[in-house]
């Protein structure tokens, strides 16, 4: 057999996505591999492929052992013999792996690094041929990314350890040049064959939204736009993640939660009620995370900023891993920053480094600083691109221009009067409370409300006034003062407050994101709506059957072709993206049934 032919046979793909061959050839050559391809670009076949043409197993080092579950039942699905070794097999299911391993009768074993360290499972791992080890989710190697995994450091020993040296080959998905670097260096990869296939995933349509106070009412109009399709909703805080869900709930969503604070059955059981499609949406905090492989997640949606741009895009990437077009939304408000800053500097003694407080800017610059979004995401991973890529939020929006010379007025004057009576510069958030009339305490005891400026903005929403400084520090007409986080007028200050200079601000006409990137991303025969949907639910039943998540079935993708193609005899089943021979033979009577009834009762 060839590569062509397991790549068909097994997999049911006609050919390799942009990277894969090259890395493929190059395991099979005996060389190591780098592969930082996206989420959803194929990282798995570029060691599953090679596994089945190598004599003897592959070891597959996985982060988390939630995944491996998954992973395992899916290549079993495909028929390729594959097993995994985890704390959370009781020991008759170890032995039984155990001994297939010693018949040879396994071609993909699955591990936690934390494994690598038993005494005798190196001895069982020096005992058999082992031609390959993959290492999935590499950036865990690297002090310098996320997630960073102390036993990924012990990979290299380890397979200094083997009687015989295999093939190393690394795969991840985010990692900047340095990160890169770092997992070559530290795996101990020899010449490897690098490919980056780039960082981009043109499915997805990013956006960042700013609904001041009304995050919640944003939030449900979001939900009912995309009833019955299947989303993260991720949270900075647990409290957060219990509040949104509750709202959620009596809104007539059906949810479920995840966070550090619930048991481990609790969490588990949510876990599979969403990747089981029991429950469609997702409440969680950054815990819920490396876990997840299910493909079908058609939106995330952050209802909080993340503390840098690494953590956002990882965490929105979880969003169409089929290749369907999905949407990643961050509802953006002023208080995410300092809950950023306050969850950076626990256990910092209050003080976050200048590492992390440097991500945070950049995090806030994604939200804040205009401009296209994806090409941010692909400037923090060093990645050229085009200046537009008409599928996020801003190159899409509608906008409009107004003059807001008075109100830059009224704001840099109040800065001004501020610092001529107290002989210091004040915060942002006094001057906002100082122009709308508030009346603290502290305004009182400064004689603040004695200002000529005082109360000039009463009338003036906060958010809008907030959208005024931010569009004056935009236009560096102020800037904060990064030691004491003061608000001070910039260079261009006098000219507005003196010579009339003109000030505009753009603003986004608020609009719903995406319908149209879909038809672009449609495939290229479209899907009968209706066929879709019967094949579906057949998918759900055949899942129940099985007891496995329904994308282990078949992906959305593979549905969409084949609503597409609505084949009618077994061979025009083959010819659908993602069927293999195995789930031909398994499936394929049932759903070439559904799909002859479907066309008789229409
Ligand atoms: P990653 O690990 O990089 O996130 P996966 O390996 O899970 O991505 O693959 C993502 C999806 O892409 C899967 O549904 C897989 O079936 C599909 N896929 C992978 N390679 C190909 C290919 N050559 N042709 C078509 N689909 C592919």
């Amino acid at each position: 057999m060839d590569k062509y032919s397991v790549l068909k046979q097994y997999f049911g793909h006609d050919a390799f996505r942009p990277g894969q061959e090259s890395l493929v050839d190059a395991a099979l050559s005996g060389r190591d591999v780098l592969g930082i391809m996206p989420t959803g670009g194929g990282k798995s076949l570029c060691y599953q492929v090679p596994a089945l043409l190598l004599p003897g197993v592959t070891l597959v080092i996985s982060p988390l052992i939630s995944l491996m579950k998954d992973q395992v039942a899916a290549l079993e699905a495909a028929g390729i013999s594959a097993a995994f070794l985890n704390s959370s097999q009781d020991l008759e299911e170890s032995r039984r792996v155990w001994s297939v391993l010693r018949r040879g009768g396994c071609r993909l074993l699955y591990v936690a690094p934390e494994r690598l360290e038993n005494q005798r499972f190196q001895e069982l791992m020096g005992s058999l041929d082992i031609p390959l080890v993959a290492v999935d989710e590499a950036h865990c190697i690297s002090q310098w990314g996320q997630d960073f995994r102390p036993s990924y450091l012990r990979i290299a020993a380890f397979v200094a350890s083997l009687p015989r040296r295999p093939v190393l080959a690394a795969f991840t998905a985010t990692a900047t040049a340095r990160v890169q670097g770092d997992i070559a260096v530290r795996l101990g990869l020899e010449n490897p064959e690098r490919v980056v296939t780039g960082f981009d995933r043109p499915n997805l349509f990013f956006d960042v939204q700013r609904p001041g106070r009304k995050k919640l009412p944003a939030l449900l109009a979001l939900l009912d736009q995309r009833r019955g399709k299947s989303g993260v909703i991720y949270c900075a805080t647990r409290s957060a993640v219990e509040r949104v869900c509750q709202e959620l709930e009596v809104h007539g969503f059906s949810v479920t939660r995840y966070h550090a604070g619930l048991s481990e059955e609790e969490r588990r059981s949510n876990q599979d009620g969403f990747q089981f499609d029991r429950r469609q949406i997702m409440v969680a905090t950054n815990a819920f995370g490396m876990g997840i492989d299910k493909s079908n997640v058609s939106f995330v949606i952050h209802y909080n900023m993340p503390k840098n741009l690494e953590s956002y895009y990882q965490e929105a990437g979880r969003a169409g891993r089929d290749g369907e077009a999905a949407d990643c939304i961050l509802l953006y408000s002023d208080g995410d920053v300092a809950t950023a800053r306050a969850l950076l500097s626990r256990g910092q003694e209050g003080q976050p480094d200048s590492l992390e407080m440097g991500r945070l800017r950049t995090m806030v610059d994604y939200c804040k600083g205009g401009g296209c979004l994806r090409g941010r995401i692909l400037d923090y991973f060093g990645q050229s691109h085009p200046e537009r890529c008409e599928n996020c939020g801003s190159c899409r929006g509608v906008y409009t221009e107004s003059d807001i010379t008075v109100p830059a007025q009224m704001i840099l004057s109040c800065i001004k009067r501020v610092r001529d009576r107290l002989g210091y510069y004040v915060g942002a958030a006094l001057i906002v409370q100082i122009l709308r009339g508030g009346g603290s305490r502290r305004i009182k005891e400064l004689g603040l409300d004695q200002l000529s400026t005082y109360g000039l903005m009463r009338e003036v929403p906060q958010e809008r006034v907030r959208a005024y400084l931010d569009c004056l520090e935009a236009q560096g007409y102020v800037y904060t003062d990064p030691e004491h986080a003061t608000l001070r007028p910039g260079g261009q200050a006098g000219a507005v407050l003196f010579h009339g200079e003109r000030v505009a601000m753009v603003t986004r006409v608020e609009q719903e994101p995406a319908p149209a990137a879909r038809q672009k991303l449609a495939a290229s025969l479209p899907a009968d709506e209706g066929l879709l949907a019967v094949l579906k639910a057949e998918r759900t039943r055949l899942a129940r059957r099985e007891d496995v998540p329904p994308y282990i079935i078949f992906s959305n993708a593979a549905l969409t072709d084949m609503a597409a193609k609505a084949p009618k005899t077994m061979e025009e089943f083959l010819e659908v993206s993602g069927v293999g021979q195995v789930k031909a033979q398994r499936y394929g009577a049932e759903f070439l049934a559904v799909i002859a009834g479907y066309w008789q009762k229409k």
